[in-house]
């Protein structure tokens, strides 16, 4: 049976999924500022040209952050099948964050120890990415006449908001049909959950400004911190308690994250911290400017606007009763949540493959933070889209990251099938 074909071709292919992990895991793809992304998608472009895969590889000249120090580099690699049907992608950040501290091992060695393959960005996402191709690859070898295409492409700046990956591929078409019907984004969420989508996000910086005058003489400025520290007062006493006892019919994970959120970013006001390495003080002065931003995550339930506007009226609420401070906000960016339906093709087939590998029946989840799904719904306008891969989300960005090759080879097992009862023989 071509099911038990395809998972023998991918538990022969064990050694080869850890070695391209490895090897993945050991270009440093840092982002920000946004490093070797040329060099991995040369990697990756070598390989699937051997499996067969015509590969196009793609800058994304004039996006955010797109530098000739630090192009932004992507691939799109898509292997045609015998006859025309729909395409199954698998989209894959390359990026990793910050390395940071407390690893016990190198972060770029790839070591193997106990099962597991450490290094920064072997759970998020390079794992995932090498399970997708070793799923494809397993999947063409044993089912070399299926319908339709398949395609998988590596894309940059994800942990940056994907303005110069997924977002710039987007906007040209590469994640619309007729080009591609089903995604599936093999970031970290377990190997038995599939991710619907996401919260929705508001990114804002809140000022205050006061008046500078002489620090002895205060009562003759308009401290804009103390009227920061009313709004943050206000916050406190009346605004996060609300957020906390909203709850969500979305399956968010962790469960935490079923409330709405606020986070405050950060704070700065008056004088700038000064260079490192200046030995004077400070001189005195009553700080005239504040700001914080904002990093507001809300439920399906909440509409944007509402977002917004509580936040303004609870600004208005504290002007209002103190006087000598204006105030103005600058919105930064906005994302709605995000939700794939249950029934749609791309997750009723996920689902089964599941079922088949895994013996159990998937967690539908959501995730607290938007991924680059947000670009393929608002901008490809496909709502075909899950996110389904090996590792465990909570390693992510943390020192010691891993992701387990059972695991990987179970995932990619469940992408293999998810592509055959898609794609499958005719
Ligand atoms: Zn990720």
């Amino acid at each position: 049976m071509l099911i038990e074909r395809i998972l023998s071709e991918i538990a022969d292919r064990r050694e080869e999924l850890v070695e391209l992990t490895r090897e993945l895991v050991a270009i440093p793809t840092l982002n920000p500022p946004g490093e070797n992304y040329l060099a991995i998608c040369d990697f990756l472009g070598s390989r699937l040209k051997r499996s067969g895969f015509a590969v196009e590889l793609l800058r994304a000249e004039g996006a955010l952050a797109d530098s000739n120090r630090h192009p932004r580099w992507n691939i799109v690699a898509r292997r045609e099948g015998s006859s025309p049907g729909e395409c199954v992608h698998f989209n894959s950040h390359t990026d990793v964050v910050a390395v940071g501290h407390d690893w016990t091992v190198d972060p770029f060695g790839g070591k193997v120890k106990d099962g597991r393959i450490y290094g920064r960005g072997s759970c998020d996402m390079k794992g995932g990415l090498a399970a997708s191709i070793i799923a494809a690859e397993a999947f063409v070898a044993r089912c070399p006449r299926f319908r339709g295409a398949i395609e998988i492409s590596g894309t940059a700046d994800e942990e940056s908001g994907g303005y110069g990956g997924v977002a710039w591929l987007a906007e040209r078409g590469y994640f619309s049909p007729p080009r591609v019907h089903h995604v599936i984004i093999p970031e970290p969420l377990n190997k038995n959950r599939i991710c619907l989508g996401h919260r929705g996000l508001w990114w804002a910086e809140l000022e205050t400004r006061g008046r500078i005058a002489h620090g002895s003489m205060p009562f003759l400025g308009e401290c804009a911190v103390r009227h920061m520290s009313a709004i943050i007062s206000e916050m406190e006493e009346n605004l996060f308690p609300k957020l906390a006892a909203r709850r969500t019919e979305m399956p968010v994970v962790p469960e935490g994250a079923r409330q709405s959120t606020l986070n405050i970013n950060s704070i700065h006001g008056g004088e700038p911290v000064q260079e490192e390495g200046y030995g004077g003080f400070p001189a005195s002065c009553v700080p005239d400017k504040c700001r914080i931003v904002l990093d507001r995550r809300f439920l399906a339930e909440e509409p944007i606007r509402e977002v917004k506007q509580e936040i303004r009226s609870l600004v208005e609420k504290v002007a209002a009763r103190r006087q000598g401070f204006n105030w103005k906000l600058r919105e930064f960016y906005e994302v709605e949540p995000v939700a794939t339906g249950r029934e749609a093709p791309v997750a009723r087939a996920v689902d089964a493959a599941i079922e088949r590998v895994i013996g159990t029946k998937p967690d539908y989840v959501m995730s607290p933070g938007t991924y680059d799904q947000k670009h393929i719904d608002r901008i490809g306008k496909l709502k075909n889209c899950i996110a389904y891969g090996p590792g465990i989300l909570d390693l992510a960005h943390q020192p010691d990251e891993w992701i387990g090759i059972d695991d990987m080879l179970d995932s990619a097992g469940v992408m293999a099938l998810a592509i055959a009862s898609l794609l499958g023989e005719h």
